[in-house]
């Protein structure tokens, strides 16, 4: 236990066992030196504890690097609740999860993450302050998060040919769920040409009535050829067996941890496909939580969003001078500014 701690360079990790609220959560501090960490809560069922351990510790390591280079006054840090089988109470597991939040006064701010929704952060509100996105705060992270995107991609066109006009250009959405929607009205919006791909049919069919989206079937979504590719599903998707099949220049999107290990960056700077990386591409979720606590305006908080577009630039330019992929690039800026 202790190993993983210090490899990752964490700096606090805590348990809380509730059994009469089913609860049974873990809470992972990286860093609070740029802020109090802010990371969202996951309830996703794990096949052990190890697991769920390593995860936390991952996600909140993520979170660092990602407020540092998004510039936001904010640490690293995340929750994740082993889900039970069946959730007997809800309202009861989260007033416990806040209760448990509030015992760590302010350290760690928790919001909505994979399994958990707006509905259940309003219990947790019941318990503790130490909260960001609730039903009654109206801070949606999608529709941010997609700008985000959106003005990476714009930063990644620009550094593969000099401009970064979408018109004509053919993006590959993988994941049309929150933002992956969003961010298909803006780059429609620009003329680009959209393929689409997802699990679920009727974000598709949406998709080719509203943007005149090509349909790709799930497993096809690697060879279709296309100048960029946008994954905005799950992660691990960039792998020895994924990226010798892609067809694009570009790889853009929103989903986390895209990279299943960080060779795979590598691959993709050999093959001369430009990543950019996903906590940096991914932030504006991030920024619209963060800016949103202090009562800062959606037209504050979507300037504060283009600083996405101005680090990526940045993170290219070094890795074509470095000839370096760009995830280590990414890794060392954050590095450098967690340990300034
Ligand atoms: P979502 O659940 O609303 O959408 C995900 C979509 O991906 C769904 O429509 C799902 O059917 C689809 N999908 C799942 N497996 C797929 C597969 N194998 N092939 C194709 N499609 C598949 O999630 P979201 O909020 O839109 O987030 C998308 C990604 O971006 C996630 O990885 C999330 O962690 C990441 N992210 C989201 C935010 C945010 O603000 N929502 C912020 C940062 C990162």
């Amino acid at each position: 236990m202790f190993d993983k701690i210090e490899q990752a360079g964490l700096s606090e990790l805590h348990f809380k066992s509730d059994p009469a609220a089913q609860l049974k959560a873990i809470v992972a501090i990286h860093s609070t030196k740029l802020g109090p960490a802010l990371g969202g809560c996951r309830c996703v069922p794990y096949p052990s504890d190890n697991d769920a351990i390593d995860d936390v510790i991952r996600l909140a390591k993520g979170m660092s690097y990602k407020a540092a280079l998004a510039g936001v006054p904010q640490g690293g840090g995340k929750a994740v609740i082993l889900k039970p089988d069946h959730i007997e109470d809800r309202v009861a597991l989260y007033r416990a999860f806040g209760a448990f939040v509030d015992t760590l006064n302010g350290r760690y701010i928790t919001a909505v993450d994979s399994g958990t929704q707006l509905s259940d952060m309003d219990e947790v509100h019941k318990e503790t302050a130490f909260v960001s996105g609730c039903s009654s705060d109206g801070l949606d992270p999608s529709p941010v998060t997609a700008y985000g995107v959106y003005s990476g991609i714009k930063a990644a066109l620009a550094h593969k040919r000099g401009h970064d006009n979408l018109k004509g250009v053919h993006v590959t959405l993988q994941g049309i769920g929150n933002v992956g929607w969003s961010l298909a009205e803006m780059l429609y919006q620009d003329g680009a040409k959209l393929t689409v791909a997802d699990i679920n049919p009727q974000p598709l069919q949406r998709c080719k009535k509203t943007f005149n989206a090509t349909i790709v079937a799930p497993n096809n979504v690697y060879s279709t050829h296309c100048d960029i590719f946008s994954p905005c599903g799950l992660g691990g998707i960039l792998n020895k067996k994924t990226i010798p099949l892609l067809r694009c220049e570009i790889v853009a999107g929103s989903a986390n941890n895209q990279l299943a290990t960080p060779n795979d960056g590598q691959l993709l700077h050999t093959l001369g496909i430009l990543y950019a990386p996903d906590y940096v591409i991914n932030a504006g979720g991030l920024i619209q939580v963060s800016l949103g606590q202090t009562q800062k305006s959606q037209h504050e908080i979507i300037e504060k969003t283009k600083i996405i577009n101005k680090t990526l630039r940045e993170i290219f330019i070094r890795s074509s001078l470095e000839d370096a992929p760009t995830n280590h690039i990414a890794d060392q800026m954050a590095e450098a500014l967690l340990n300034a």
